[in-house]
């Protein structure tokens, strides 16, 4: 298997229970590319794409707005502009039951699978049940008919709306300038994602799985339908090849014939590392779409959305735009001293990864492509890949993430 970010890992998990011998390969460690610096957020509702009707009118003011949750370097217009024209299409109305039911399907057993993956291993504190709190400071803005909420309803997420002072009931960190919230029940978070990641790393290694340090240089079928991978300063031989590379899967496959849409899309975290508050839930400023959840080692502001290719050097003032943003919600927050990342979602224009075999590649399977939902649809996607590569019929539908659905 190729990466060891939490799609790897979990598949790699769910290989070694079935009885494989299996070899994951990473130029990094464990759990250090996005897996590392994400939200936390583990949710069994995640039912939203990005991409939805009406997403359009509100994409040039996030543009031209220095602290808007998207930003786009303009010399990489050209190669992204076929990746934007298929994510608006995503977001018609007529394809959004349909995506949020694949997304639906991978997201549902997420907090369940975790618990289950934690069990016994020490580190089951990783994982804190919570509620997921989507709050605005216009409760105007906030539309019972809205899609999202249309969405959630329709697949009987456990939810409900309150005014700002219930909000502040919830979570008293919360400024008074937040007037209604849509309170999401029953979900969980990871208090240090990256932590999570290596513990089940670990879990793995101690089942029989090999992780190995290098890059991936190349990969090609050989006559007996094996697959040959170029490594650092050698060679390996697999039978079947796991490609779990997040956001660089899509130019390991293209030498192979086989192209997807996938995009980077660049996301980066704030760490407020003596915050002076803590917070139960994980919140997001559904206005300024970014994401505060407390972490074993300080407050964790995430999000954005940068469009500048995969090997773009990271610009932290992305990062720093959140210090602002987050003081606004939490105004007892301590804003001194912080910590900036920048990590790289592996998007796809409709949300949805992709999983399975690959037509005409035998012994190729893909599980890559979460964009926002990695840490959420891992567990699943794990259970998936275990089962397809076992020839049993995995419990969910599988057309909706077929590489071949861009064709
Ligand atoms: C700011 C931000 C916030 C987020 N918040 C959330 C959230 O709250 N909840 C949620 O569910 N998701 C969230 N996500 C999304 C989530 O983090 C990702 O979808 C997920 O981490 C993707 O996991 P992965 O294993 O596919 O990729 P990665 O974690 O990126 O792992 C891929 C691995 O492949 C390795 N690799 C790649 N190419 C090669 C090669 N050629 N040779 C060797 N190794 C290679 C890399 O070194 C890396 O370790 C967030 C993402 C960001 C950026």
């Amino acid at each position: 298997m190729v990466g060891a970010g939490i799609v790897g890992i979990c598949c790699a998990l769910a290989l070694v229970e079935k009885g494989f011998c299996v070899h994951v390969i990473d130029r990094a460690g464990p759990a250090e590319g996005a897996s590392y610096g994400n939200a936390g957020v583990i949710t069994p509702w995640g039912c939203v794409p990005q991409s939805v009707p009406g997403i359009w009118r509100k994409i040039p003011k996030w543009l031209i707005d220095p602290e808007g949750p998207i930003s786009l370097r303009l010399g990489y217009l050209p190669k992204f502009a076929p990746w934007a024209l298929k994510f608006l299409r995503a977001g018609r109305s007529k394809h959004i039951p349909a995506t949020a039911n694949g997304m639906s399907a991978l997201s549902r057993p997420s907090v369940d699978l975790y618990k289950a993956l934690l069990k016994n291993t020490g580190h089951e504190q990783l994982i804190a049940d919570c509620w997921g709190l989507y709050i605005y400071r216009n409760s105007s803005a906030l539309k019972p008919d809205d899609v999202k909420i249309r969405l959630r309803e329709e697949r009987q997420v456990p939810m409900e709306i309150v005014d700002g002072n219930t909000l502040r009931d919830i979570e008293p960190a919360i400024s008074s300038d937040y007037q209604a919230a849509h309170v999401i029940k029953d979900q969980a978070r990871a208090v240090m994602p990256g932590k999570l990641g290596q513990a089940l790393a670990q879990k793995a290694e101690f089942l029989g799985v090999k992780f190995i340090r290098s890059s991936v240089h190349a990969i090609k079928p050989n006559v007996d339908r094996n697959w040959e991978l170029t490594l650092d300063g050698e060679t390996a031989t697999t039978g079947k090849l796991v490609i779990a590379a997040g956001a660089w899967s899509a130019g390991l496959l293209a030498s192979v014939g086989v192209r997807v849409p996938l995009e980077a899309e660049r996301g980066y975290h704030l760490m407020f590392t003596n915050p002076g508050v803590s917070l139960r839930h994980s919140i997001t400023d559904v206005e300024a779409t970014f994401v505060v959840s407390s972490m074993e080692d300080g407050v964790r502001s995430a999000g954005t959305a940068e469009f500048a290719g995969i090997n773009a050097l990271p610009q932290y003032k992305r990062a720093h735009v959140l210090a602002p943003l987050t003081k606004r919600m939490l105004p007892g927050l301590n804003t001194d001293d912080t910590e900036e990342w920048m990590g790289t979602r592996p998007s796809f224009p409709d949300s949805l990864p992709c999983i399975g075999r690959v037509a005409a590649r035998p012994n190729l399977y893909l599980a890559f492509g979460h964009g926002h939902y990695g840490l959420t649809m891992a567990p699943k996607t794990g259970r998936v890949i275990a089962d397809i590569i076992s020839n049993e019929q995995p419990d969910i539908d599988l057309s909706p993430y077929q590489a071949e659905r861009f064709y």
